[in-house]
């Protein structure tokens, strides 16, 4: 058998942020519109200023407005729920991202479920995410959004393929799982309690990883031919030199998959061009318009 075609989500999001950008163009040019992101970053924690910056770099270039507050790692909940409050009043900003993790003292929670649901890129509020689970419109976590999207183009139609989503977190492998359903796949959830999770991935046209273990999904746990999504980002070293690698196995499954993404250049890029993707939406349904079609 020959390898897996290797999915290039690097290309794949270059594609998605061009045509973003061009609808931002536009809805400026037809109706004085700038989408605006503002993304609320609490303490100093070195991975999350570079997610932030990446991200504001990014909105940026797609032509939106990009504003980034920093409150020190001692903020009060009360401090950073004024400061959503304050930018759910305003109407210049269309999306709001606060940074995970928060400082202790500060209920994570609590702070999602203040933002306006119109407003909330990432997806987390309850809201969203009972309106994913029921099927009505919301904005989507981007991770799982950036997976759904590739897996339409490399994995041919979804109706009926047998998924694995390996992690039930809330950020991706839950919203994930409902995607899935949501294309009529028949999807299984495995987690850290799950029974024979080799012979549960062994039966799966798609498998999803998002555990955060290096490499733990082996080439022999897939079946040949299925469509492999690694979401995993692990840091390892390896003959002395620190590299990034999957929660797969990647030159293991290469071998046996039909189509994988590697890491790094997989899922990360398009994590980015969703949330590009759900401020352009967000920013036209405040102002009832409709979704542009080419950034569905
Ligand atoms: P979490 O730690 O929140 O969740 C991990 C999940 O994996 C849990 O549900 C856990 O099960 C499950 N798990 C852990 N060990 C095993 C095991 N041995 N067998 C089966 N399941 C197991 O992680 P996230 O969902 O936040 O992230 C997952 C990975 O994806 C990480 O590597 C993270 O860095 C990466 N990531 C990448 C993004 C990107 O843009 N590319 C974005 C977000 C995350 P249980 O619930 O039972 O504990």
């Amino acid at each position: 058998m020959s390898d897996a075609t290797i999915i290039d989500g690097k290309a794949f999001a270059a594609g998605l942020r061009a045509r973003l950008a061009d609808q931002v163009a536009r809805l400026k040019e037809a109706h004085g519109i700038t989408p605006g992101l503002s993304v609320v970053l609490v303490g100093e924690d070195p991975a999350s200023q570079v997610y932030v910056r990446n991200k504001g770099k990014a909105t940026a270039e797609a032509g939106m407005k990009s504003d980034q507050f920093n409150m020190p790692e001692t903020a009060s909940a009360e401090e950073v729920l004024a400061k959503v409050a304050a930018l759910d009043a305003d109407p210049e900003v269309n999306g709001i991202l606060v940074q995970l993790p928060l400082p202790p003292q500060v209920d994570s929670a609590a702070v999602i479920n203040a933002i306006d649901p119109g407003k909330d890129i990432d997806g987390f509020h309850v809201i969203n995410v009972g309106r994913l689970a029921t099927g009505q419109e919301s904005l989507v976590p981007c991770t799982p959004l950036g997976c759904l999207l590739m897996l339409k183009d490399y994995a041919g139609p979804l109706v009926g393929k047998r998924a694995i989503v390996v992690g039930r977190s809330n950020i991706v492998g839950k919203p994930m799982a409902q995607l899935l359903i949501r294309e009529s796949c028949t999807v299984t959830i495995a987690h850290s309690k799950t029974q024979d999770l080799p012979g549960e991935c062994r039966r799966a046209d798609i498998v999803i990883a998002a555990v955060g273990k290096p490499e733990m999904v082996r080439g022999d746990w897939i079946k040949p031919g299925a469509t492999v999504i690694d979401v995993g980002i692990n840091r390892i070293e390896r003959d002395g030199k620190m590299k990034l690698v999957g929660d797969v196995a990647f030159e293991e499954a290469l071998t046996v998959a039909g189509a994988i993404t590697p890491v790094p250049g997989g899922v990360g890029p398009m994590t980015i061009a969703c949330l590009l993707r759900n401020t352009l939406h967000a920013a036209c349904r405040q102002h009832g318009l409709e979704v542009p079609p080419e950034t569905i």
